[in-house]
């Protein structure tokens, strides 16, 4: 295990919560789809002296002085971001998905301007309208959902609904959706009613940045992304955008939304981006998509229905109805067997949000642990068990002991 040896002497009362929460991580299995495990290299760079330094403002043009050795930080992130994604600006600074999306919004509308988002409940983020959220407060959005049959995005629909609203901006790119999504029809609609496009990519950017789904940024106006999921950095964003956006969004980071950029956090997110360039990282993310399509065929073999009928990503949403119970009861018996999961609305859910009908379950940390088609047909016969007989306490008590030895086969490498 990590050892922090300086942190264990000189607070042991915080040392000791970290050590549990490694424990965790060691022995139970992570199938939150938005969650991963970086590396060594990304955790060391996050406890950089870097976290020391201010430096409002970007490279070459700082407000604060000695910042020679962070402009050329920054500088290896942002030309590493470049090329991972082809794109023609990258603005390394948002320090998380939803203060970066915020920028957006405040870097090509006015408040009260018309924006398009998908429905939180039918797999969009609450930064995409949602009426408890700054951007539903502060944008006239108007939403559009997936198809009730289909359980993917109509795009037929989307264009009627941007025909008749006449959208200033129109955002793709979800949290519980697991589909290709066809950016070209997206950018072809925004054309047609003369909306921006914005591309939130938080879920999928380490797919697309392998090359295993489409990517949006040659053609979108704007992409945002966090860079702590499927692209297994530290925990922040970034924001890619054309070339004439360039001063707008920059503009909107800083000054507009936020101070000193982190810098440790910066230069672990160069890290990651180093390692997403790398061949094994094109590995990893097929291995992923493999993952989850093996997975969702386990469920659909067992009688369980899987929105929209598969995945072409990291992600499945299931409907636990079809086996008699609710997204909150799954969650709590798999956590008893040492699997994490997200209870998760389904579209046009007949249950409230805080106890939906479904689960999202996610593939990209099991697989950065090493585990591949095998081991998901195994864990997909545990959670099976586990839900056909919750009644069993001893099946669950033999099942958890069962995903700790596989844990304990596929360490999680960087602890
Ligand atoms: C996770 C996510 C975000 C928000 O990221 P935070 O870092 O949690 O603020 C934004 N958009 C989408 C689509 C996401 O899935």
């Amino acid at each position: 295990m990590l050892n922090y040896k300086f942190l264990a002497e000189h607070d042991p009362e915080v040392m000791a919560v970290v050590k549990k929460e490694m424990k965790r991580q060691i022995e139970e299995m992570e199938m939150i789809a938005s969650e991963n495990y970086v590396s060594k290299a990304v955790l060391e760079a996050m406890g950089t002296v870097l976290t020391n330094k201010y430096s409002e403002g970007y490279p070459g043009h700082r407000y604060y002085g000695g910042n020679q050795v962070i402009d050329e930080v920054e500088n290896i992130a942002i030309e590493r971001a470049k090329k991972l994604f082809s794109a023609e600006h990258v603005n390394v600074q948002p320090l998380s998905g939803s203060p970066a999306n915020a920028a957006v919004y405040f870097a090509f509308l006015k408040p009260g301007e018309k924006v398009m988002g998908l429905r939180l409940d039918h797999g969009g983020h609450l930064s995409h309208g949602h009426p408890v959220n700054f951007s539903g407060m502060l944008y006239n959005f108007v939403q559009y959902e997936v198809d009730s049959e289909t359980g993917k995005i109509d795009m037929e629909k989307v264009r009627e609904i941007a025909l008749r609203e006449k959208p200033k901006m129109i955002v793709a790119g979800y949290s519980a959706y697991s589909r290709e999504i066809e950016w070209q029809k997206f950018k072809d609609i925004a054309d047609e009613v003369g909306a921006f496009t914005f591309a939130d990519i938080a879920h999928t950017a380490g797919l697309i940045a392998a090359g295993e789904m489409n990517n949006p940024v040659p053609f979108f106006d704007v992409v945002t992304t966090t860079t702590h999921k499927t692209l297994r950095g530290p925990r922040g964003a970034m924001i890619m955008c054309k070339e004439r956006f360039a001063k707008q969004v920059n503009r909107a980071v800083f000054p507009g939304m936020q101070g000193g950029p982190h810098d440790h956090i910066n230069a672990a997110k160069a890290v990651a981006f180093g390692e997403a360039l790398k061949p094994e990282f094109k590995i990893y993310a097929k291995q992923v998509v493999a993952n989850c399509k093996v997975l969702s065929e386990e469920f659909i073999k067992r009688g369980y229905r899987v929105i929209s009928g598969g995945t072409d990503n990291h992600l499945i949403v299931v409907d636990m109805t079809s086996k008699g119970l609710l997204g909150k009861e799954a969650e709590v018996i798999l956590d008893r067997i040492g699997i994490s999961v997200s209870r998760s609305t389904i579209p046009n859910d007949p249950n409230p949000p805080m106890n939906p009908s479904g689960v999202r379950f996610g593939t990209p940390a099991i697989t950065t642990r090493g585990m591949k088609e095998n081991e998901i047909r195994k864990i997909a016969e545990w959670i099976n068990d586990a839900i056909e007989q919750k009644e069993e306490i001893e099946l669950l008590d033999k099942i958890r002991i069962e995903v700790k030895e596989m844990c304990e086969r596929f360490p999680v490498p960087s602890i």
